[in-house]
């Protein structure tokens, strides 16, 4: 798990690893009724046209074995480890550490799915290729006699690295409330999978993942192609936010990965990501000023001069992308996202509903062009067409421009947004919804 560009050397070691466990571990079937999997798990896994990125000037990752479609279902990965679910970051992640160290120790764990834990990530200084030698010429000599479980006095470097072999590779799961549309921070768990660890990130990433919980207390990670992938193209996930700033991406990366990203998208915002922060915190603080109005139950005429103002920071940083070459404006526009969603809601509550639809048709804009597939494009879609449904359900018909055939596009954009997520089709997408679906059902009945 690294910044696509922050890796060098090549290791056929552990391609020849991957491959074993390719082919041993992890060949299964995926489930058929994706409905039911994100209501009850499945203990199998499955592997799709995925295989190790075996580029000259790069290190470990994945690539795409042959053209993949978006959507297609790449990867599906019970868990290795799990630390404690909803804890704080420091003792969650000695826990996740405690978790790895146990299963290397237990006799009942396969040594190859050791092995591949430990040629994760490659640390620093001249231990590095020795001991990945000796990791290698350990399940050598376990596949030549068949033994299982005798790990001798080779823990001793091994415990030594769990620490910073978990930092890297570890990732906290994403549970989507789908009636709030908001992460549920409670079940979140930091936990470990040992070939879902060798997507490395950008922050314009290619594949989406989400997570099911199990029902014997793993979870599922899976992992979707999240637009139509050339053969050979490396896989990508975003590992932290996609619409924060570029500072801020950069060193929440630094901090708990250890590495400064040189992606596409970062490369574009660096030159002004002076500005992007000037911006980025005057909006900030609009936000703030419309939050404090409203918790202070404030006139509608002193809310409208909120929105207002929220507005104008907004048309500040449109003037700003309008310096930059018209290809990459919009991307750089990204990084502003979340201002346009709370102009939405606020324009919303004002009874705005002309101007929400306009700030919510950003946001999906913006969702499909920086995160493609991932929960931000559903929640987007869903809040775009819900917009629509209130317009619909608080104005006399013939007050509201739009017409059920616009509500009803924006529905189905939202289902096909879930389906490249979720898989499952339009049944799973009404299940799930079901309750957010109510406001559209009734504004298209009128
Ligand atoms: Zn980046």
């Amino acid at each position: 798990m690294a910044s696509n560009a922050s890796r060098g050397g090549r290791d056929f070691r552990v391609a020849a690893l991957f491959e074993a466990l390719r082919a041993s571990e992890q060949q299964g079937d995926a489930p058929a009724d994706w409905g039911r999997f994100y209501e009850e798990g499945h203990p199998g896994g499955f592997l799709g046209p995925v295989a190790l990125r075996g580029a000259a000037s790069a290190g470990l990752g994945l690539r795409a074995a042959r053209r993949l479609r978006r959507g297609e279902l790449l990867l599906l990965e019970r868990s290795w480890a799990l630390g404690p679910r909803g804890a704080e970051v420091p003792e969650a992640s000695a826990q996740l550490v405690s978790a790895c160290c146990r299963k290397l120790r237990d006799a009942a764990t396969p040594q190859l799915e050791k092995a591949v834990f430990r040629c994760l990530h490659p640390g620093e200084g001249g231990r590095d290729e020795g001991f990945r030698q000796s990791v290698f010429n350990e399940y050598l000599r376990h596949l030549k006699c068949g033994a299982r479980g005798s790990e001798s006095s080779d823990l001793g470097p091994v415990t030594e690295r769990v620490g910073a072999i978990v930092k890297a590779n570890s990732r906290k799961t994403e549970h989507w409330d789908p009636w709030t549309l908001l992460l549920r921070d409670t079940e979140a768990v930091g936990g470990l999978w040992l070939v879902a660890s060798l997507f490395n990130h950008s922050c314009l990433g290619n594949v989406v993942i989400t997570y099911a919980n199990n029902k014997d207390g793993s979870v599922a990670l899976v992992a979707r192609a999240a637009v139509d992938i050339e053969k050979d193209e490396e896989l990508l996930h975003t590992y932290v936010y996609p619409f924060d700033t570029v500072l801020e991406r950069r060193s929440r990366l630094q901090a708990s990965y250890g590495f400064s990203c040189t992606c596409t998208r970062c490369s574009l915002e660096a030159p002004h990501a002076e500005a992007a922060g000037r911006l980025a915190d005057n909006l900030e603080s609009e936000l703030q000023h419309f939050s404090a109005a409203r918790g202070m139950g404030a006139r509608p005429s002193d809310m409208a001069a909120v929105v207002k103002k929220m507005r104008s920071a907004l048309a500040r940083i449109d003037d700003a992308a309008e310096s930059l070459p018209a290809d990459s404006r919009q991307m750089w526009r990204s990084q502003f996202l979340w201002g346009d969603h709370g102009l939405a809601m606020a324009a919303q509550e004002v009874g705005l509903f002309a101007e929400a639809v306009e700030a919510f048709e950003r946001c999906l804009a913006l969702a499909r062009l920086a995160a493609p597939s991932s929960e931000y494009e559903l929640k987007y879609a869903m809040m775009l067409a819900q917009c629509l449904a209130r317009w619909r359900l608080s104005a006399a018909p013939k007050n509201v421009p739009q017409n059920q055939e616009v509500l009803k596009k924006a529905m189905r954009s939202a289902e096909e947004a879930h389906d490249r997520l979720y898989g499952g089709g339009g049944r799973h997408f009404l299940t799930r919804m079901k309750r957010r679906l109510e406001d559209i059902y009734a504004a298209l009945r009128r």
